[in-house]
């Protein structure tokens, strides 16, 4: 600690690039420092920092990371220690540019893991990055000494120090997490697809805010669907087990359809305390899917949904950089399926008409055998009967799924009932069609090329993420902005660096596309984030199989 005091007293004023002389491991008197990076000027990314803490240090009992969830809870919830900490202590600006500002990649209503703030037997430690004060291009040593003497252990004290503290609200941060695991672990049990607890509170502040609506309307199950469960923590709790097979939410426009199923697109992670969504969990590889049109289709069998298209273009092997909403739904459908999906969430707001129904009147105009697109509608049954892929579908506008539904369920006023024996008198027969049904899940296996080259005047490609959901992966682009459970950017970046390992790793394919994602992403889980990248830093997050696959399935080349 001595020896950066007197460093920075030496470098006071000079040239910024002076400041490399910092890279080093500094001993503070309750944490240890490392400057892993130094940034090249003050608007630069800021320079990476590290603290690493030894058990004595942070006084965190070892029972609270006994298994990758409760250490992955742990973790989050010291990111977000540090993060309110930062919040609270740090003043910021302090100089040109980024000058002054410390940041830690956790936040989101979300748990994830990360590899911001890792713990293990041996030592806990959390990455931050630290902009080094400057004036335009010179050192301005005094900030920086504050930053390092004054903030940064009042930081580290608040989020990272936890002797002869009270460890109540981790504890219960770990244990609903655990909760929410062990809740989604049950429903295979209770043959359901997703579980809303009674007493949740779905709507989001605004469309932009996911904090919890203040003064919302908590969830209440209809009777019908309404069961108990018990959980490791909490002990007995009760909602609605939304069951496996097709399932319709329906209601009036602004009832709160969407909400609910947004809802239930989130499930499939686990959520903080506070949030009003930690007891709605959905199966781990539910996928929400929409029509996205101008999407790239790579190689994909939409044969089952679309026979042949104008100009005789089959379907068995559909390529464009340009698919319509209905090519669209029905690839993303294929591809779900090809990562072994078993819930499709579908919202009409999102969704293309044409793929989603026909009805008799259209049917009489324009025949069956003119029309290329067998609806869902014709299919979803099937999808659930023959491959055990249920949907939970919203629809406000069109009566044709009542015929296909073994529930339905009306929002009334953010109400939800069950109205599954009125619609099954109104829904009529099941809807028939003349087409022959082409088989699902006759997946060719298939490659994608995921070398990654620099652009050119660039020495290295590089892995960038703008927007949260846009990937520019070298000379190459990705859109992942209407892939809706894609959630941080740090889970963009981690599939960035997945695809890049795989192309370097196994540029053949081998196994075929699928097998080698998924061997990329078990090693990533087995050995942690930290494998992808060849420095220090903090800012991954782990992705879900289907967005890594899904990226891959989007990868075009840049125009
Ligand atoms: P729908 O899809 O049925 O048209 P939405 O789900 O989009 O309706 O909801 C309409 C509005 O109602 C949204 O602004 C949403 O935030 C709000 N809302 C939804 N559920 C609730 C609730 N339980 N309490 C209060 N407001 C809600
Ligand atoms: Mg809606």
């Amino acid at each position: 600690m001595e020896k950066l005091r007197s460093l920075l007293q030496h470098i006071d004023g000079q040239g910024y690039k002076t400041y490399k002389q910092l890279r080093g491991i500094y001993n503070f008197n309750a944490f240890q420092l490392t400057i892993d990076h130094v940034q090249g000027d003050p608007f630069a990314l800021p320079s990476r920092i590290s603290i690493q803490l030894s058990p004595e240090q942070h006084g965190l009992p070892a029972e609270f990371w006994q298994n990758r969830m409760s250490q992955t809870a742990l973790e989050d919830y010291l990111g977000r220690a540090v993060h309110a900490a930062i919040r609270k202590t740090v003043k910021g600006r302090r100089g040109t540019g980024h000058s002054g500002e410390m940041k830690i990649a956790v936040n989101g209503q979300q748990i994830l893991r990360r590899n911001a703030v890792l713990i293990d037997d041996n030592q806990l430690e959390a990455r931050l990055l630290f902009a080094l004060p400057g004036s335009g291009r010179s050192i301005l040593a005094q900030e920086a000494a504050v930053m390092f003497f004054t903030e940064l252990p009042q930081v580290v004290a608040a989020g990272l120090i936890w002797t002869q503290r009270s460890l109540t609200k981790m504890k219960q941060h770990i244990e609903q997490a655990e909760d929410q695991n062990a809740l989604r672990n049950q429903l295979e049990q209770l043959n359901a697809v997703a579980f809303v607890a009674d007493c949740s509170l779905l709507p989001r502040h605004s469309g932009v805010d996911d904090h919890p609506l203040t003064n919302g309307l908590a969830f209440k199950s209809p009777e019908e669907l309404k069961c108990d469960v018990h959980l490791p923590h909490r002990g007995t709790i009760s909602g609605m087990a939304v069951p496996q097979g097709i399932t319709l939410i329906v209601g009036g426009g602004f009832h709160g359809k969407s909400t609910l199923l947004q809802a239930l697109e989130r499930g499939i992670y686990n959520h903080i305390p506070g949030d009003g969504r930690e007891l709605v969990v959905t199966t781990v590889s539910a996928v929400k899917i929409r029509a996205e049109d101008h999407r790239k289709i790579n190689q994909v069998d939409i044969s089952p949904f679309i026979a042949t298209l104008p100009g005789n273009r089959a379907t068995k092997c559909f390529s464009t950089d340009n698919a319509s909403g209905s090519t669209s739904q029905a690839a993303n459908i294929i591809e779900a399926l090809e990562c072994d999906c078993k819930c499709l969430l579908i919202d009409e707001d999102t969704s293309a008409t044409n793929f989603m129904i026909r009805d008799e009147r259209m049917r009489k105009l324009v025949p069956d055998r003119q029309e290329p697109i067998t609806p869902l509608l014709h299919r979803v049954r099937e999808l659930y009967e023959k491959e055990g892929v249920s949907s939970i579908i919203v629809t406000g506008g069109s009566g044709e799924y009542l015929a296909v539904a073994d529930r339905v369920i009306m929002m009334d006023n953010y109400q939800a009932f069950d109205v599954t024996e009125k619609a099954r008198k109104l829904s009529g027969d099941k809807p028939s069609s003349e087409k022959e049904r082409v088989p699902f899940r006759k997946f060719q296996q298939r490659q994608v090329d995921l070398t990654i080259k620099p652009l050119p005047r660039q020495r290295e490609a590089k892995i960038q993420v703008r927007e949260q959901r846009l990937l520019e992966y070298g000379q190459k682009k990705i859109d992942l902005s209407q892939v809706e459970q894609l959630l941080d950017a740090g889970q963009t970046e981690t599939i960035g660096r997945l695809l890049a390992w795989c192309g370097k790793h196994d540029p053949q394919q081998t196994s075929g596309l699928i097998a080698t994602l998924q061997q990329a992403l078990d090693q990533v889980e087995q050995q942690g984030l930290d494998i992808l990248l060849p420095w220090k830093a903090g800012h991954l997050a782990m992705p879900r199989f289907y967005e890594l696959v899904a990226a891959a399935n989007r990868l075009r080349e840049k125009q």
